[in-house]
């Protein structure tokens, strides 16, 4: 299709429209390394089309990036897409085998490895079929060894090429950004973007994020700093965010816990956001209590906020909600929007865990196996189905997948959750993880949102493994605070007490611990339930 003279694409490009005037000075930071302005990103951005287009990067090219959370990776976000390629962000913490899958899956052209992931590049890359040239990113300036050969290396490439680039326009339904799910189960499944759907998220993200926050919105008075990798999801589409509202931003490098707060004390980090994991790291970490961070927002997404987190969070004076969303849906769909002042504690703590309300433009339905709606009334659940406009349209070259995942016009998230009278959604469960006792559905989230209040937990998964006469029989994988012990008989008069009050279900009494010293997590750190379920199964066999 051609565009016409009276349309106006919604390219990536033109999310930089207006930051890039309104306020040339504000800063973009990385670790204690570099700080630009965003007049100086802007010409960066051009710098890297040139460069890329003078080694060779065409429209309709894959452009591959293996990096930590950087400054380079921002440039890329808008860059190649602005060109008219496909950015894949490459997941560095799958395995070898899996990363070289994805290469060659999204037939990637090119790629530009930061100089940390040559040895696992070395180990594949007699393999890689379709990459014409690498192109190096390093923080120091010496020479790496490797017998990979490189086009340059990007600050040097940048340096040589111009600092403008007419950047073209073309139809908005150009494919932008690729990645490829955790792969849960089998390989990795890729999904994919267009120009549009990102403005478009990028548009109703700072809708919703503009309204939803307690401590005061989404705003240029915010520094911004991931704490999810910018290969997944596009660090939830954040950065666009944060860009276009023209916000000061941190990207921190390789997570490390004592590297987080320190440049959250430093640049005086106001927003981030993260999977509970993580923070349970963070939280877990010294410097932490010493930290105020009474002015940071931090929006917990990929898994259940547990209530005791929540809780401690908020007595540091942390603003702390949940979002929800998965990679196949760009990702946001919810969020917990705390708008009213005149909640007691337990109703905010209550509505800051539930996975919120939709954001504009997106159309939920939570509906039972004939695609039915399930009662509003906070307690039946059923399947969270969606449309909206940013939405992968299937998986990459892989039909069969795609046509399940779209059944009956909506895309299926596999997540069973409850909606109340004032449409708070909340998530019980992904499909795969419910606890079937005698034919009855129980929230491993709940019973784990229950453990995890109780003193000397510090974190728990519950699985359930196959059991000749109930179906299934549930599992709390539990690992203890340092200094704590935990006394099993006690901890089930704990459960017990809430079977008494109604709060569960009673089957849950059949419920077994087990004492660890670590949780299995996923390559974007949450917890990693089928592995958990092959694990324990193998060892009860
Ligand atoms: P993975 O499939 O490897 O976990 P995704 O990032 O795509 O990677 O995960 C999306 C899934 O995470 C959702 O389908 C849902 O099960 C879960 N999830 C995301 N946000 C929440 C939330 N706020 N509460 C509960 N579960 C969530």
């Amino acid at each position: 299709r051609t565009v016409s003279a009276y349309t106006y694409p919604l390219l990536i490009k033109n999310l930089l429209q207006a930051p890039a005037v309104n306020d040339p000075q504000q800063e973009i930071v990385y670790r204690d390394q570099a700080r630009f302005t965003y007049g100086e990103f802007r010409q960066r951005v051009c710098q890297l089309a040139n460069a890329l287009t003078e080694i060779g990067v065409k429209s309709g090219d894959t452009v591959a990036v293996m990096d930590w959370d950087s400054h380079r990776y921002l440039e890329c976000f808008y860059a190649i897409p602005m060109l008219g390629a496909v950015l894949h962000t490459v997941n560095i913490r799958l395995s070898p085998e899996q990363i070289l899958y994805t290469i060659d899956h999204a037939e990637d052209d090119f790629i530009l490895v930061n100089e940390e992931f040559l040895p696992l590049l070395e180990q594949i890359k007699g393999r890689i079929d379709t990459v014409k040239e690498y192109i190096l990113l390093q923080d120091g300036q010496q020479q790496p060894e490797t017998t990979l050969t490189f086009a340059g290396e990007y600050e040097s490439l940048l340096a040589e090429s111009s600092d403008s680039y007419d950047f073209p326009d073309f139809d908005e339904s150009t494919r932008a950004t690729t990645f490829y799910t955790t792969g849960t189960t089998g390989m990795p499944k890729g999904v994919y973007f267009s120009h549009r759907q990102l403005v478009l998220h990028t548009l109703s993200g700072m809708a919703a994020l503009g309204t939803v926050v307690n401590h005061g919105r989404f705003h240029q008075q915010d520094v911004y700093m991931p704490i999810t990798p910018m290969f997944h999801v596009h660090a939830w589409g954040v950065p666009y965010i944060a860009t276009s509202l023209g916000i000061k931003q941190v990207y921190p490098g390789k997570y490390t816990p004592d590297m987080l707060l320190k440049l959250i004390d430093k640049e005086k980090v106001t927003f981030s956001h993260c999977v509970p994991t993580i923070l349970h790291l963070l939280m877990s970490h010294p410097l932490f209590n010493e930290l105020d961070l009474s002015n940071w927002k931090i929006l917990i997404g990929g898994a259940a906020l547990p209530k005791a987190m929540c809780k401690a969070a908020m007595q540091k004076g942390i603003d702390i909600f949940s979002g929800y969303g998965m990679s196949e849906t760009c990702p946001v769909l919810t969020l917990a929007h705390v708008t009213d002042a005149d909640l007691s504690d337990d109703e905010d703590l209550d509505i800051r865990c539930k996975t919120g309300r939709p954001i504009p433009l997106v159309d939920i339905k939570i509906v039972d196996e004939k695609m039915e709606n399930v009662p509003v009334d906070g307690q039946s659940v059923g399947e969270i189905v969606v449309r909206a406009p940013w939405l992968s349209q299937g998986y990459l070259k892989d039909q069969r997948n795609s046509e399940n995942l779209w059944r009956g016009g909506y895309l299926h998230t596999g997540d069973v959750a409850c909606r109340d009278k004032h449409n708070y959604i909340k998530i019980t469960d992904r499909i795969k993880d419910v606890i079937k006792i005698g034919g009855e559905w129980i929230s491993s989230l709940g019973v784990e949102d229950l453990l995890s209040a109780y003193p000397g937990i510090g974190e728990v998964a519950v699985i359930s493994l196959p059991d000749n006469k109930w179906g299934e029989k549930p599992l709390a994988l539990i690992v203890t605070k340092p200094d704590y012990e935990i006394n099993e008989k006690d901890l089930v008069q704990y459960i017990r007490s809430f079977i008494a009050k109604g709060m569960i279900s009673k089957q849950i009494i059949l419920l077994k611990f087990k004492f660890v010293e670590a949780i299995d997590k996923t390559s974007i750190g949450k917890v990693n339930k089928r592995l958990l379920r092959e694990k324990y199964m193998q060892q009860s066999c």
